[in-house]
Order: structure tokens, then C-alpha cells, then sequence
């Protein structure tokens, strides 16, 4: 592996860094109070080219390889997680499965808008009674004619209340668990869908997170995505490139961490010194350090995995857990260096915190990447 970054990679990276200060630093603290990052964020990040930046050039993306992806996730990550979010979604989880497993028609009606951002995609996996054991979902999709008619709920659907297009994952015919589920490309438009805001969130607060009712939606057969009954293996690989999107941007909080805890200790004085100059502050900083390079490193691992063709889905894995556990130590430790002024949103890193914490929970929870990690070393499925 290559550590060393080409001029295309250090070049989106810059183009990435410019956006945030311009288009998201000066709102952060807004939109995470007001708990709603300005929708005109979509347009913007698909005019600079990031929704559409690991899609093929003749559906519109620019074809860029998944460590510039990883670069740019970890700068949006850095600037405001729920930024980061909307492109993980749209164009990691979404426009990406789309390319990997749709048909030429379905690439032609969807990549170009997702990635101008003229669309937005959303994930519809999860449901209210299942969460971790995904492959036992309820929402059900029979076939009438031509036609599927979709009658179900999802929830903590993510670009859920603003997705033009939602990516769901519905029970066809009467097999069994993971085997009887299948993927369909819903408009969020079709009659019958419904949406609702879910509000209260400890993190992630500007994110559009919203709950879907399905109630006769009825979409053409035309609307599957992949086999019919092949819809766990679609979420099952949009997921193990997922985990590296959010692995990148837990980096991205981890740094953002360090350099908020670097910077306001050597501000910061008691005891008439710099509390930089305390070794029990040294450690609080050097932990992050340790944390966001190793993050990094296990991030770009699996970003050269997936660039060379390489099987990938357990490096995710280990990514994403170390990852997001990281980034909820780092925003922690970042904390404490703040002491009471890390805990009002005036300062950085009570954010961060609040954000880095869901991190261990979607994409599959920390125990869930144990499980993936466990079974990949044992050959056993402990799940
Ligand atoms: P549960 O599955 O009920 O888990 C509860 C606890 O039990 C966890 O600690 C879990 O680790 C543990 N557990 C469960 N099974 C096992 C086991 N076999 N062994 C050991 N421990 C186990 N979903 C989408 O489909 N699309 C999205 O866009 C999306 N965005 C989200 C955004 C936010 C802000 C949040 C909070 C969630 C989002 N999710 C999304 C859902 C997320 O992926 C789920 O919350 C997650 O998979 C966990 O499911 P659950 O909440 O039902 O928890």
C-alpha cells in the first residue's frame, strides 16, 4: 500500500477543505441548534462534484478512486458530520449500489441526478422492529401484474424527509429470512409513501432523519434493483462500503478533535501555565493522536482494497469499529482538555462528541462488527 497521496488526491482533498471553511464552518453551531443543516447544501455539494465523485464518468460522476472518496468524506466528517452524512447516503450507500447492481436503465434515470445532486438517495433497510438482525425485515412487497405494491415502515432512514429516491428493502414471496428480501428503487413522490421528521436526536442533529409508512405504494416491476430475492446481498455490499464512509468520517471528527484540543491548551492557562504544559493534558492529546492515525490508516486500508478489486468487507469491518470507537474517545478526551467550556455548543467538542456516538450504532453496531470480524476469523456465524 501507497501511503503517499497523488496530486489528484491532494488536490481533491484541498477543493474539499475550501468547501468546508467556505459552505459549512460559518453554520455549524446554526444548523445544529436550529436542527437542520440549509437544504441548499445538496445543490452545492453536487455542483463541487462530491455526490457523483466515485461514479462513472459517462453517468455523470467524475470516476474518482475510493481514497480521494475517503479524503473528501473525512474533510465533510471534520467540518460537520451531518454534511458527511448526506453524501455517505446518497452517493456511498445509494448511487453507488445503483452503478454496482442496476440495470443500464436505472443508471441512465439515476446516476446523473444523484450525482449533480438534482436527486438525493436515501437507505431504507432498517424498521421498527428490526435494526441489527436486518435480513428479518417485515416490509412487504407483493407482485400485482406488472406492479409491486409495498405496504411497510422504516426507520432512522437518514436524507429520509428530503431523498427524492429511496433505496428499499421489502420481503418478496415466502422464503425465508435474509433469503426472501429484495431491493427496489422507490421515488419518495409515489403515492402511498409517507414521511416523518424525527426530532430529539443526541447527534447528527442538522441531518434529515425521518421515519417512512408505506401504504400501497406501487411501483413497476422495473423498480427492483438486482435479482428478485437477492435484496440482502444488495444492502449487505452497499453496507461494507458504507463502513468505510463512516469509518473516514469518524476520522474526520477524531482530527477535528485533536486540532479544537491542541489548539485551547495551549490558550488555556491555570496554575499560571498553559495547561499544554501539563503532562496529564499531554496524555489527554497524545491519546488522540494515537487514535486518529491509526483510524486513518485502517480506513485507507480498505480504500486501497476496494481500488485494487480486493476483497474488503471484513477490513471495513475492523475500520469502522475501530473507527467510531476512536472518534467517541477522541471527542471525549477533547472534552476534558476543555473542561466546563467543552460542555456548552459555543466550543467545538461537546458536538463532535454528540455526533461521533451514533457512530458506533448505524452501519451495523460495534457488536455487529465483532460478529463480522469473529466469523471471518472462526468461519463460525455467531449472530
Ligand atoms: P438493535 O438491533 O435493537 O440493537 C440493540 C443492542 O443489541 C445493540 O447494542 C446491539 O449491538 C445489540 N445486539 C443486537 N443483536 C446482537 C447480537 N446478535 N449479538 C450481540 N449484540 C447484539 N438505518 C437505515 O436503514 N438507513 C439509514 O439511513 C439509517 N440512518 C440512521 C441514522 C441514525 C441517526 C440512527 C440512530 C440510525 C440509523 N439507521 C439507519 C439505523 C441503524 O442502522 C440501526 O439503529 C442499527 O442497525 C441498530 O439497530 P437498532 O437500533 O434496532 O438496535
Amino acid at each position: 500500500m501507497d501511503l503517499a497521496l497523488s496530486e489528484e488526491q491532494r488536490d481533491v482533498r484541498r477543493l474539499a477543505e475550501d468547501f468546508v471553511a467556505r459552505e459549512v464552518a460559518p453554520h455549524v453551531v446554526a444548523w445544529d441548534r436550529a436542527e437542520e443543516v440549509d437544504r441548499g447544501i445538496v445543490k452545492k455539494l453536487g455542483a463541487v462534484g462530491f455526490l457523483g465523485l466515485t461514479i462513472p464518468e459517462e453517468y455523470g460522476g467524475s470516476g474518482g478512486d475510493h481514497l480521494s472518496y475517503c479524503l473528501v468524506t473525512e474533510e465533510l466528517g471534520r467540518g460537520d458530520s451531518s454534511v458527511r452524512g448526506i453524501v455517505s447516503v446518497s452517493l456511498g450507500l445509494v448511487a453507488k449500489t445503483i452503478a454496482s447492481w442496476g440495470s443500464e436503465e436505472q443508471k441512465r434515470s439515476w446516476l446523473p441526478r444523484l450525482a449533480s445532486g438534482d436527486a438525493l438517495g436515501c437507505f431504507g433497510l432498517t424498521e421498527p422492529g428490526t435494526g441489527s438482525d436486518a435480513g428479518n425485515l417485515s416490509t412487504r412487497a407483493v407482485r400485482d401484474g406488472g406492479d409491486y405494491v409495498i405496504d411497510g415502515a422504516k426507520m432512522f432512514i437518514t436524507n429520509g424527509t428530503w431523498a427524492d429516491v429511496v433505496l428499499l428493502f421489502a420481503r418478496t414471496g415466502d422464503a425465508p429470512g435474509h433469503k426472501g428480501v429484495s431491493a427496489f428503487l422507490v421515488p419518495t413522490d409515489t403515492p402511498g409513501l409517507t414521511r416523518r421528521t424525527i426530532h430529539g436526536k443526541l447527534g447528527l442533529r442538522g441531518q434529515a432523519t425521518a421515519e417512512l409508512a408505506l401504504e400501497g405504494v406501487r411501483v413497476p416491476a422495473s423498480a427492483l434493483l438486482g435479482p428478485e430475492g437477492k435484496g440482502f446481498s444488495v444492502a449487505m455490499s452497499a453496507l461494507a462500503k458504507g463502513r468505510m464512509s463512516v469509518a473516514a468520517g469518524c476520522v474526520g471528527i477524531a482530527q477535528a478533535a485533536l486540532d479544537a484540543a491542541v489548539r485551547y491548551a495551549g490558550e488555556r492557562e491555570q496554575f499560571g501555565r498553559p495547561i499544554a504544559s501539563y503532562q496529564l493534558v499531554q496524555e489527554l492529546l497524545s491519546d488522540i493522536a494515537v487514535d486518529v492515525d491509526a483510524a486513518r490508516l485502517l480506513t485507507w486500508r480498505v480504500a486501497d482494497l476496494v481500488d485494487r478489486g480486493e476483497e474488503f468487507a471484513t477490513a471495513a469491518s475492523q475500520a469502522k469499529l475501530f473507527a467510531s470507537e476512536a472518534a467517541v474517545r477522541s471527542a471525549n478526551n477533547a472534552l476534558q482538555v476543555f473542561g466546563g467550556y467543552g460542555y456548552i455548543d459555543e466550543y467545538p467538542v461537546g458536538k463532535l462528541l454528540r455526533d461521533a456516538r451514533v457512530m458506533t450504532l448505524y452501519e451495523g453496531t460495534s457488536q455487529i462488527q465483532k460478529l463480522i470480524i469473529g466469523r471471518a476469523l472462526t468461519g463460525v456465524s455467531a449472530f
